[in-house]
């Protein structure tokens, strides 16, 4: 394959040179137009100034285009680097308008359902979080135009479903933040491969490159990962402490409940339980209560004292009597009996009706649904036989992602 040269100074001017005859053009726009254009003008003026010192600071050497900034409405990326602009202009750096003008508050990263970052509008700090993002589109603009992997950057990165968030990037991010990192008195973390199946083994569980300059200065480990255990859930805890204090106040945690119903509009009909369970689970979930079980319980106490419980577990494939515990093959093909008190605790027999695994093994009590859990499939001599056997599942794919479930849950509960 014949490699891809790359010449982008179609202009043939000077950093320098272009930035002034730049300024100057935009200061004539400026003179007779109304405020809030005069703003805009500063605000993109200051971004040149920003982006001239990053780009002394970490690219000293490197031939780099004085990029063009501009600020439009649309758009949901906070900054976008392109090689050429809608008007044909060659390096555009774009920055949102609401983000570079603080025109609204701006909610910046989702932690979980209910938490949430929000750069505040009226902060004085507020543009040292701006300031961030024209570093990161700093790093695709030198990937694109100076680099030496340019050619390789712009034939296997850009085009991919990682925009540019490769390894070529997460490197370069790696090299400015062992500098940047320690500067802002922050310790160094790495960042990975936007995709987390292609990333190094060693910063599989470190925040994606994609988010750069932020993700990593807010939290040490990837959020979306699951399998965080105890210190790195607390690791990020101190880290996301440490980056709000560093954003002086113009970065907020804004914790709110899920919109939460207080009050249950019953529909007398038979998806009354359905409406009524939803509802429960909402609300538990956003208060951490745990309603649902003491319904769940309610309800089986009732039935007990109606003598009308062990239809229903007839009814839904539960027996209580051991005649109905089918013996199942052991490893060696002997055959093993399963005693229902201390053993399995879903049916054997292949059903329908059978409940799911979710429901059999419910995360909201996780330390028991595991040990349930794990007994069952010693029981049942794998986790590919117990869901054939008990769940009429193909494979045990789905019981592998629900134990994960389970030890994320309970990992959260730790570090509670
Ligand atoms: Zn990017």
């Amino acid at each position: 394959m014949t490699q891809l040269t790359i010449s982008r100074s179609v202009l043939h001017t000077s950093t320098v040179e272009f930035k002034r005859h730049f300024r100057e053009y935009l200061k004539t726009l400026a003179k007779d137009i109304d405020t809030n254009r005069v703003e805009l003008i500063e605000a993109l003026e200051w971004c040149f100034d920003r982006w001239e010192y990053w780009r002394q600071k970490f690219y000293p050497d490197a031939e780099l285009m004085f990029p063009f900034f501009q600020s439009g409405r649309r758009g949901s990326e906070f900054g976008h680097y392109s090689t050429c602009g809608s008007s044909g202009q060659p390096s555009v750096i774009h920055i949102k308008r609401s983000f570079l003008m603080g025109t609204s508050d701006i909610t910046v990263a989702k932690l979980s359902p209910t938490k949430k970052l929000v750069l505040l509008k009226d902060h004085p700090d507020r543009l040292k979080f701006v300031d961030q993002t024209i570093l990161h589109e700093l790093v695709h603009q030198y990937l694109h135009e100076a680099s030496p992997s340019a050619a390789e950057y712009e034939s296997s990165e850009s085009g991919k479903n990682y925009k540019g968030h490769g390894p070529l990037f997460a490197a370069e991010c790696n090299r400015i933040n062992e500098t940047l990192h320690p500067e802002l008195g922050f310790e160094f973390v790495p960042v990975r491969h936007m995709k987390r199946s292609h990333a190094k083994v060693n910063d599989v569980q470190r925040p994606s490159c994609a988010h750069f300059t932020h993700g990593e200065l807010f939290h040490a480990w990837d959020i979306t990962n699951p399998d965080l255990v105890g210190w790195q859930i607390e690791e990020n805890r101190q880290r996301l402490e440490q980056a709000l204090a560093f954003y002086g106040g113009a970065v907020e945690l804004v914790e709110e409940a899920a919109e939460v119903a207080t009050d249950f509009p019953a529909p007398f009909d038979s998806s009354c339980a359905e409406v009524c369970h939803q509802q429960l689970l909402g609300y538990d979930q956003a208060k951490d209560t745990d309603l649902v079980t003491a319904f769940h319980l309610a309800v089986l106490q009732q039935m007990q004292a109606a003598g009308t419980l062990d239809e229903l577990l007839d009814a839904i494939g539960h027996s209580t009597a051991p005649a109905d515990i089918q013996p199942a093959a052991g490893e060696n093909g002997q055959t093993v009996i399963a005693i229902p008190e201390s053993g399995p605790t879903v049916p054997t027999s292949v059903d329908s009706r059978l409940p799911a695994l979710t429901q059999e093994y419910p995360i909201s009590d996780p330390v028991a649904s595991l040990k349930r859990i794990e007994a069952d499939i010693t029981a049942a001599g794998g986790k590919a036989a117990l869901c054939k056997n008990q769940f009429g599942l193909k494979d045990g794919s789905s019981l592998s992602r629900h134990l994960k479930a389970l030890k994320a849950a309970i990992a959260q509960l730790v570090a509670a």
